[in-house]
C-alpha cells in the first residue's frame, strides 16, 4: 500500500534516539516485525542517499498508531525527520518483510540484539503479550549504556505482562560505574547463561549489518542450525 501519513507525535526514547507516530491508514494491516519506507515530501534539500528510508514499525498491530524509531544522525533525512511537524505528512510503501514470530507457541524465541535493531522485536513482544500467546521469550538487548538502550522502560512493562517474556539490558561501556546488570560484548557464554538448550529456540537478529554478521557467526560456532536464525539487516546503517 501506497499512502501518506500524518505525523502525531515525536519521543525522545533514548539518547539521541527518537521514536515517531503517525496515524494508522484506514484498513492499514501489517504484521509486528514488518518494515515500510517512508519518503519525505518536497523536503528542503535532499542528498545522494535519496528521500526515502526503510524502517521497521516499533508499533504492534493492535496499537492505535503507527510508529518508528531511530537514532538521529547528521544525515539530510534525519535532520528534516528529526524537525518535522506535528500534522506533516510523509508517504509510506509498505508493510514489507517477513522478519516475524513464528506461529508454533511451544518453540521459544530468542532475541540477540544490539542497539537501534531492537525496533521490530518492540513490535512482535508487545504484540505476542497483548495475544497472550504462550511463547518464551527472551531479549538479549546490548547498548553502549544504559542512557543509549531504546525501550527500557517499555520491556520492563512488558515482562510484568508477560510471565513468558524475559528482558536482559546489556552494558558494553565496560567504564560504566553505576550497573549492576549484565556487560560486555555478547558472547558464548552469556546466550548460554541464557539458553540452556541452544538449539530449542528461534533466533532473531535485527539491526545495522555488520553486528547481525557478528552474532550469526556467534551463533554458528555454538553449532545452532542455521535455519533456526531469523535476520533482518538494516542496509543503509
Ligand atoms: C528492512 C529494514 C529495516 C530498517 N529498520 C530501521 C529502523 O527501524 N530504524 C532505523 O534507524 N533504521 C532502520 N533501517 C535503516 C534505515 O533505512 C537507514 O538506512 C539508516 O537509518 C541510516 O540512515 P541515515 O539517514 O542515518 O544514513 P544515510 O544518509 O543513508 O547514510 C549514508 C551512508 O553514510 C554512512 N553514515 C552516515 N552518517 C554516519 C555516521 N554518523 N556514522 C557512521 N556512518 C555514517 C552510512 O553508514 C551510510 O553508508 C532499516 C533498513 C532496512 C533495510
Amino acid at each position: 500500500m501506497i499512502t501518506n501519513v500524518k505525523l502525531l507525535k515525536k519521543t525522545e526514547i533514548a539518547k539521541d534516539t527518537m521514536a515517531f507516530y503517525f496515524e494508522k491508514p484506514e484498513n492499514y494491516e501489517y504484521r509486528a516485525g514488518q518494515f515500510a519506507d517512508y519518503t519525505l515530501i518536497n523536503p528542503p534539500e535532499t542528498d545522494e542517499e535519496g528521500n526515502a528510508r526503510g524502517f521497521s514499525f516499533i508499533t504492534a498491530p493492535y496499537e492505535e498508531n503507527i510508529g518508528i524509531a531511530t537514532r538521529l544522525r547528521n544525515t539530510t533525512y534525519k535532520r528534516i525527520l528529526k524537525d518535522l511537524r506535528i500534522g506533516a505528512e510523509l508517504k509510506l510503501d509498505g508493510p514489507y518483510g517477513d522478519f516475524t514470530l513464528h506461529k508454533t507457541e511451544s518453540i521459544p524465541a530468542v532475541f540477540i540484539i544490539g542497539g537501534i535493531g531492537v525496533t521490530p522485536v518492540r513490535s512482535m513482544i508487545a504484540q505476542a503479550t497483548h495475544d497472550k500467546t504462550a511463547h518464551k521469550m527472551i531479549l538479549l538487548h546490548a547498548n553502549r549504556t544504559a542512557k543509549d538502550a531504546p525501550f527500557a522502560a517499555d520491556f520492563e512493562r512488558l515482562t510484568i505482562e508477560n510471565p513468558n517474556f524475559t528482558h536482559i539490558p546489556i552494558v558494553t561501556d565496560t567504564s560504566v560505574s553505576d550497573w549492576g546488570g549484565e556487560r560486555g560484548h555478547v558472547d558464548s557464554n552469556m546466550i548460554k547463561r541464557y539458553v540452556v538448550d541452544l538449539n530449542a529456540p528461534i533466533y532473531y537478529l535485527s539491526g545495522p549489518e555488520g553486528m547481525v554478521k557478528t552474532i550469526r557467526q556467534l551463533l554458528v560456532s555454538l553449532n545452532v542450525n542455521e535455519d533456526k536464525i531469523k535476520t533482518e539487516e538494516f542496509t543503509g546503517y
